[in-house]
């Protein structure tokens, strides 16, 4: 069974949840890249300090400090028993540190239509007090508009309107192609298309162990 894990995959594509997922069924680590930032710059480490400063600056953090984080992380004993990067690499040079940093045995890229993108994230309600997330069509609210936990107004994010969905989808697509194109040059890489987007959680989950299986 092949136990350490790149998931790539544009936003919406669901690679978050279904790290999540396939980390519980295997009992290996889910190192989300964004949740190791907000971590350290929460519990002000060194790197979560210098990163801070970038971030205060409305600047992207330096390379060198995401892969010193991921590199920080992966030391860790969890690790040690397998793990899947979720946001991490983002790019190429991301991509050649962390070869550096340890072996990755399989990149599972996930893909689904635009369109589907579109309806999946533009469908999404947040709540405005809680920060609970619901779905118009597969996740309502009990009473429309109104959060079921604390009783907050729902709202669109600005970032899940569909123009701004499809622009971030291009965006992802062109600066992922090295990347993708790196892991499937080394023969890591597999596609797992989401073709109708409405597919349960657990039919990719499914198609995932069989593939870490191979
Ligand atoms: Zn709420």
């Amino acid at each position: 069974m092949k136990t350490r894990l790149v998931f790539l995959g544009p936003p919406g594509a669901g690679k978050g949840t279904y790290a999540s997922r396939v980390s519980i069924k295997l009992g290996i680590t889910h190192i989300s890249a964004g949740q190791l930032l907000r971590n350290a710059v929460k519990h002000g480490t060194a790197l979560g300090l210098k990163a801070k400063a970038y971030m205060d600056e409305g600047e992207l953090v330096p390379n060198e400090i995401v892969v010193s984080l991921m590199k920080e992380r992966l030391a860790q004993p969890d690790a040690a028993k397998g793990f899947i990067l979720d946001g991490f690499p983002r790019t190429l040079g991301q991509a050649e540190a962390l070869g550096g940093i340890v072996g990755i045995e399989l990149v599972i890229n996930f893909t689904a239509p635009e369109d589907i993108i579109v309806k999946r994230l533009g469908t999404r309600e947040t709540c405005r007090k809680c920060g609970w997330i619901y779905n118009t069509i597969t996740l309502k609210p009990k009473v429309p508009g109104v959060c079921d936990k604390c009783g907050g107004e729902l709202y669109q994010r600005e970032d899940e309107k569909p123009e701004v969905v499809r622009e971030r989808f291009r965006v992802y697509n062109e600066k992922s192609k090295p990347l993708i194109d790196y892991y499937r040059d080394k023969g890591l890489l597999i596609e797992l298309a989401s073709e109708k987007g409405d597919e349960p959680p657990e039919a990719m989950v499914e198609k995932v162990l069989q593939a870490l299986k191979a």
